[in-house]
């Protein structure tokens, strides 16, 4: 197979792990038989630097005639003024909106070697193996909003607005995900109090029973959600929601995994190219040395090949190769409990690459 790949390395340690998804993409590409080409394009603060916008127009050109886009992270210190003109996450929302990205899927397992790195009781956390699903492009990040000043003072508000449709294809995405893991769907919303989750779970339910009636569907408020990903987090298959609960949830169910740098994404739409990332952002605290843990880049590349290239058994080969060298006890910093020993990001990098190798 032949495909392009835009890779969108940003700022911080956005070029630093994805120089190691690229290793990684190389090293399965030769493995298995594939071409794939790379080209290399502009988002957020460094976009801004050269081009003074976040997403210029030749990057967005690129992606779209791409069949995947690997994303570093964007953002740091140099763009934080909240009064710039323009800043690095412009980049990040437009390209998940000119994409059509509006599912964005965050798995989420515990590795046993890596339990104890949790800040969890290792009990707790031993079966985790999640998958959240949720809305990227809708919601109330995205709704109406105004702020001013009225006979009441000065005032503000933001619009949470979900038509049927936009939930019904979140719904089917993590619903077909669900078939094929252990077919038990939680949509997580607010229906006690807020109208669109009235609408979320009618719509939810509507489309489980007509469509995935083999699919178990449990409802929970994102209150009680919120505890029992900390209390029973290994009771948990996929979750579906909306964009903003599912910006906090993942986020919290992060944790459960021991570390920031251990977790990818993948942001998909109904055609065109996916975008892959790892959870984590800029890190400007360790950006330049060469320590960050790549592992959250490279299981977005893994993300990449499943659904972007429809290539599951090199997606495996991905997994497999992190499985097998943090058994063998690899460790970058933000895991070694011996700093001194710890492994480089482009070291880690090296032996995922001889494990894929050689498996
Ligand atoms: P962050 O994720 O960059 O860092 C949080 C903590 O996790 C830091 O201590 C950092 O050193 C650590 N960390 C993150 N990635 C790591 C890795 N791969 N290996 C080891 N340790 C890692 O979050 P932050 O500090 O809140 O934000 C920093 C900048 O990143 C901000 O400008 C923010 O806007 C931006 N950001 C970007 C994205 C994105 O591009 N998708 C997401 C979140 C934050």
């Amino acid at each position: 197979m032949e495909a392009k790949i835009v890779l969108l390395p940003g700022d911080g340690v956005g070029p630093e792990v994805t120089a190691e998804a690229t290793k990684i993409l190389r090293t399965v590409a030769d493995a298995f038989g594939h071409t794939l080409t790379f080209t290399e394009a502009l988002l957020g603060g460094i976009a801004i630097d050269q081009t003074g916008i976040p997403l210029p127009d030749e990057t967005l050109a690129l992606c779209k005639a791409s069949d995947a886009v690997i994303l570093g992270a964007v953002g740091g210190p140099k763009w934080d003024d909240p009064n710039a003109p323009v800043r690095p996450e412009q980049g990040l929302l437009g390209i998940r909106k000119e994409l059509g990205l509006y599912a964005n899927l965050r798995p989420v397992s515990v590795r046993t070697a890596l339990a104890e790195a949790t800040p969890l009781k290792t009990h707790l956390v031993a079966d985790v193996d999640m998958l959240v699903v949720r809305e990227l492009t809708g919601g109330i990040y995205f709704g109406k909003r105004d702020r001013g000043q009225d006979d009441a003072g000065e005032f503000a508000y933001d619009t949470m607005y979900y038509t049927a449709a936009e939930i019904e294809r979140i719904v089917r995405i993590a619903a077909v995900a669900a078939r094929s893991r252990r077919k038990t769907l939680t949509s997580v919303d607010k229906a006690n109090v807020l109208g669109v989750s009235r609408l979320w779970r009618a719509t939810t339910e509507r489309v489980m029973a007509e469509e995935f009636p083999d699919v178990e569907l449990e409802n929970i408020l994102v209150d009680a959600a919120a505890m029992y990903l900390i209390q029973q987090p290994a009771r948990f298959d996929v979750i579906v929601t909306g964009n903003m609960f599912g910006d906090i949830l993942t986020d919290e169910a992060s944790v459960l995994a021991g570390s920031m740098g251990l977790l990818p994404s993948a942001s998909l739409g109904d055609d065109g190219p996916g975008l892959f990332e790892p959870i984590h952002g800029s890190a400007p605290d360790i950006a330049g040395k060469g320590i960050a843990n790549p592992i959250g880049m490279i299981l977005s590349a893994a993300m990449l090949c499943r659904y972007s290239l429809n290539l599951e058994a090199e997606a495996a080969a991905i997994e497999r190769g992190v499985d097998a060298v943090i058994d063998a006890g690899a460790r970058t910093a933000d895991l070694a409990n011996d700093t001194s020993q710890a492994l480089s990001t482009a070291e880690m990098g090296d032996r995922i690459a001889a494990a894929i190798r050689s498996a």
